[in-house]
């Protein structure tokens, strides 16, 4: 193997044993414990040919920039919105990622914030705690089980939340740019007309400009009073603003969201509905699937080091790499 390659790893790893692994098996340094972070990339920014880093924490152009000598980025996560896609073909690196060890828990957390949100299971659960119990009823919820669920991103994470909607006997259609081919499932050509049909909208799809506030007040007007909205994606896809609104004035029935728009700060009228179920971005937050996105991200660099790319690629940097 390799003589402890210098890395520099942008910020501490959502999994502190990679963080030990990382610093046993090669030379890192961590940037965001740099006291001077400008100054040190200015002296040391042509000492390092990988960075690795984290979906959530991205890589913005500015430290790509700084690094005249980087080829290769290993991250933590599928998401690759966060990282500087213009900066990182212009250096030419071959950037890794995490897809597909993750799409069950993701999918897990999805029917978890669905079935939350319909049955109220958080605001009960805040109603046992208050004593409220022996003052008064609950109240009625919504059915999950045999209701139609709309997946916006038909990818590897929509079809596992597709597999699991078929043991709650739900009906699925899902709309992305293009059809699947192969898929068993109803695919409606316009967001407007899955939120329509949809009682849930799950978004799976991937962030980034070209879905920047696809969900607005129009597609929540369409989903409707007894919709429910899920999204474990990226909270840029969701006008959250307009989100708040509706649930304020109860437009749509309820949701379930995992991502924001400016993490970690929900929009703060969010904060006091009753019918938004909130989680800090945990969706592949589980110890199972933490574990095998740090043994994929060591892989990815180790194949660097060995073989000049990762073993998974992103599309966009794989792309450029077979031209
Ligand atoms: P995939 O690339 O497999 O799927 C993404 C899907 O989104 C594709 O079906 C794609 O279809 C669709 N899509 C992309 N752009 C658009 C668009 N403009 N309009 C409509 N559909 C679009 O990714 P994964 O399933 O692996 O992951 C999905 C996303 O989930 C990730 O990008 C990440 O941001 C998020 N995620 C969140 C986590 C969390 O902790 N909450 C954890 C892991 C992932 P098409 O190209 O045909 O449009």
């Amino acid at each position: 193997t390799h003589r402890s390659p210098r890395i520099l790893q942008y910020g501490r790893m959502p999994l502190p044993a990679l963080d030990h692994e990382l610093a046993a098996q090669f030379d890192v340094t961590v940037l965001s414990e740099q006291p001077d972070r400008a100054g040190f990339l200015a002296a040391h920014g042509a000492d390092f040919e990988c960075v690795v880093t984290s979906a959530a924490m991205g890589l913005p152009g500015d430290v790509v920039r700084a690094l005249p000598r980087l080829r290769f980025v290993s991250s933590f996560g599928v998401g690759f919105d966060a990282l500087d896609q213009a900066a990182l073909l212009e250096c030419g690196a071959r950037v890794g990622y995490t897809p597909g060890v993750l799409d069950d828990c993701v999918a897990d957390m999805a029917f978890a914030l669905l079935l939350d949100a319909a049955r109220s299971l958080s605001a009960a659960d805040r109603f046992v705690r208050r004593g409220d119990w022996s003052r008064q009823r609950f109240g009625v919820h919504t059915r999950a089980s045999g209701k139609r669920l709309g997946i916006f991103g038909m990818g590897r994470i929509g079809a596992a939340v597709a597999r699991r909607a078929a043991g709650f006997d739900m009906q699925v259609a899902y709309h992305n740019r293009r059809p699947v081919e192969g898929s068993p499932h109803q695919y409606l050509p316009s967001l407007m007309e899955l939120a329509r049909w949809a009682d849930f909208l799950v978004i799976t799809a991937a962030g980034g400009d070209s879905t920047r506030h696809l969900v607005n007040a129009e597609v929540l007007d369409a989903l409707g009073p007894q919709g429910f909205l899920v999204n474990v994606a990226r909270g840029s896809v969701v006008d959250e603003a307009a989100l708040a609104a509706a649930l304020q004035q109860q437009r749509i029935a309820g949701a379930g969201l995992d991502v924001f728009e400016d993490e970690p700060h929900p929009l703060p009228a969010l904060l006091a509905l009753d019918n938004v179920v909130l989680a800090p971005h945990i969706a592949s937050g589980t110890q199972e699937t933490r574990r095998a996105m740090a043994d994929l991200v060591l892989q990815n660099l180790h194949s660097c080091l060995a073989t000049g790319a990762p073993v998974q690629e992103v599309p966009w940097s794989a792309a450029a790499a077979r031209q």
